[in-house]
């Protein structure tokens, strides 16, 4: 039986601010416990086994998508990505609650398979706000810009199927962690 709280972070892909407010989560409730995704990807410089991803090659993943290991997968930019399913469920069971970081049809497919899931969506302002985060990074073609903005949409139409939608204030990261924090209670 499920003790530990879940809580699933997810958003529009790019400028909602996520990894921000799950850094903020974690580093104030040290308690509450994030285990990695798999992927088949290559580690990039820096990452940690275990910590950032568990790093395996695809007949592994495929392998273990036959055996239903997984919550929910992935498959973009030429790799897969998946969340385990024993490792929530084994934490769950024990009482811990566990924070997950994910994509919109991530959260989704994660709630369908564990109905108490907390699933917030963390909103931008306005659509100015979203595409001003977006330009301020920099990196990308206007096309880039254009398709991400795109998707960004896209995944606003399905906040409705949140629990909470947390508006990510500018400059006010506090005041989203605070909502939530609300949402679970704490
Ligand atoms: P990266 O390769 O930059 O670490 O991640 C690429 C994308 O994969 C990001 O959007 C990230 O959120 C997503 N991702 C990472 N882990 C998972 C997972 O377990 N499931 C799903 N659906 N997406 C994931």
């Amino acid at each position: 039986m499920q003790k530990g709280k879940l809580l699933v972070i997810s958003g529009v892909s790019a400028g909602a601010g996520k990894d921000t407010i799950v850094r903020m989560f974690i580093d104030k409730h040290p308690d509450w416990r994030h285990p990695a995704s798999v992927t088949t990807r290559q580690s990039r410089p820096g990452e940690v086994e275990g910590v950032d991803y568990y790093f395996v090659d695809k007949p592994t993943f495929e392998n273990k998508i036959k055996q239903g290991d997984f919550l929910e997968t992935d498959f973009h930019a030429d790799n897969w990505y998946g969340t385990l399913k024993k490792p929530v469920m084994d934490l769950l069971s024990a009482g811990h609650s566990v924070i997950l970081r994910k994509d919109v049809n991530g959260s989704m497919a994660i709630k369908g398979v564990i109905p108490k899931a907390i699933l917030v969506f963390l909103d931008v302002e306005s659509s100015e706000v979203l595409e001003s985060r977006i330009r301020a990074r920099n990196s990308e073609t206007e096309e880039q810009i254009q398709s991400r903005l795109a998707l960004a949409k896209k995944e606003q139409e399905l906040k409705r199927h949140f629990d909470y939608v947390v508006v990510n204030p500018e400059n006010q990261p506090e005041k989203a962690l605070a909502d939530v924090e609300k949402a679970v209670e704490l």
